[in-house]
């Protein structure tokens, strides 16, 4: 990017950031579950509209669609923030800390929302220059699968004009602000749940061999689970499967004839994502058969392995080099087993997912995700907001086509 927009880009963010600053702290004191991001949405548009923009709502029921045309014909490129919160008791003595009962913006969207409201603002303001157009795209409930990104594609959000590059951030209190963390190809996991019922035979604990005892098969069966890991599984693939959840029994002297669970199976690579659920169903039933007990699954995959687009990825690490300086990019090392729907875009377009540091210990933003005193460092707002204007505008420029995977 050529050194004056960079310049036009810092100007800009500085003048908006008082004003980012406040939307954030009304995003953060009305937080909404996912698709009940009404207000949230509301406030969006007439933020979006403010600037010209042109704006389509309700896709896929709260999300909203802004459309930025250049003054001149190119590609398009989308920049997409969440919009939900979490059901959580806030425990900070903030000024602006939430006034919705029991829900917290404790995964910092509110901060995304106002990044990408930045990008936004600053770049209607070098509307002359861009060549091509920018999409906003402020999709709902990102926490609970499966998720709005999904329905978002599904409404056509990457289509008319088609958006050839995709880019988005996510907070991290790992890393300090003023530093944004980037990663090259996988990023994070594919994150599926199962439900299981283990079927037994009840009976008087004092004649066990009359019974099939349903916790004794779960005990079996969770241990085997593990085997999954590492025994079935190449253990250069990292694999979690956790069982997190259990109930069964009635009292000490009843052999227990059900018991049900819940579990999490993440891993990092596709096919390993596809060999999951056929190895966890023939480990259940080869356990059960073993003991005469019955047994019921269900499994739903969760979103897909975010994977981030290697040119994409080197793109916005030369963005960032330019505006903040090398010092500032973050390159993380290892992926993470957590999920994200952006990986669904990912999977359509081609872009990169990045992490937008906003730890300050002296402001308190010190807390990791979803934690009840989570909080971020609002100086992060207009380093997001610059570097997803100056992506795009690097993205839109750029004479190297940038390939789906
Ligand atoms: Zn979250
Ligand atoms: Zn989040």
């Amino acid at each position: 990017m050529e050194n004056y927009l960079i310049e036009k880009i810092k100007v800009f963010s500085e003048r908006y950031l008082s004003k980012l600053t406040k939307l954030r702290r009304d995003f953060h004191q009305y937080p909404e579950l996912g698709y009940n991001e009404f207000k949230t949405a509301e406030r969006v548009t007439k933020e979006l509209k403010k600037l010209g923009i042109q704006v389509k709502t309700g896709v896929a029921k709260t999300g909203v669609v802004g459309i930025l045309t250049g003054e001149k014909k190119g590609k398009t490129v989308a920049l997409r923030a969440d919009m939900d919160a979490l059901p959580i008791t806030e425990q900070t003595s903030l000024p602006y800390k939430s006034k919705n009962k029991g829900l917290m913006h404790a995964c910092g969207h509110d901060a995304h929302m106002a990044c990408v409201i930045g990008a936004a603002m600053i770049l209607s303001e070098l509307k002359e220059k861009l060549p091509g157009n920018v999409k906003f795209i402020f999709q709902p409930s990102e926490e609970s699968p499966p998720g709005g990104a999904k329905p978002m594609i599904q409404a056509g959000v990457l289509k008319n004009p088609h958006v050839s590059g995709v880019f988005g951030l996510h907070c991290d209190s790992a890393i300090p602000v003023g530093r944004i963390g980037v990663k090259d190809g996988p990023f994070m996991a594919q994150a599926d749940s199962f439900n299981l019922t283990i079927k037994g035979v009840g009976g008087h604990g004092a004649r066990p061999h009359d019974c099939i005892d349903a916790i004794l098969v779960a005990a079996q069966v969770i241990q085997a689970l593990q085997t999954i890991a590492s025994r079935k599984i190449d253990p250069v693939q990292p694999v979690v499967i956790s069982v997190g959840k259990i109930q069964g029994g009635t009292k000490r002297n009843i052999i227990c004839d059900k018991v049900t669970l819940e579990g999490t199976a993440r891993s990092l690579n596709k096919e390993v994502t596809r060999r999951i659920p056929v190895l966890l169903k023939n480990i259940i039933s080869g356990v059960a058969r073993s003991a005469g007990a019955s047994f019921e699954l269900s499994y739903s995959p969760g979103y897909p392995v975010l994977i981030n687009d290697h040119q994409a990825t080197d793109l916005a690490r030369e963005t960032i080099a330019n505006m903040f300086g090398r010092q500032a990019i973050f390159e993380i090392k290892k992926p993470l087993m957590g999920a994200e729907d952006f990986a669904y875009y990912l999977e359509k377009v081609p872009g990169t997912f990045l992490r937008l540091g906003i730890r300050n210990p002296k402001k308190n933003a010190i807390y990791p995700w979803h934690h009840p005193k989570f909080t971020v460092d609002e100086d992060a707002i207009k380093i997001g907001a610059s570097v997803l204007a100056g992506v795009a505008l690097d993205f839109l420029n750029s004479k190297k086509k940038i390939q789906s995977r």
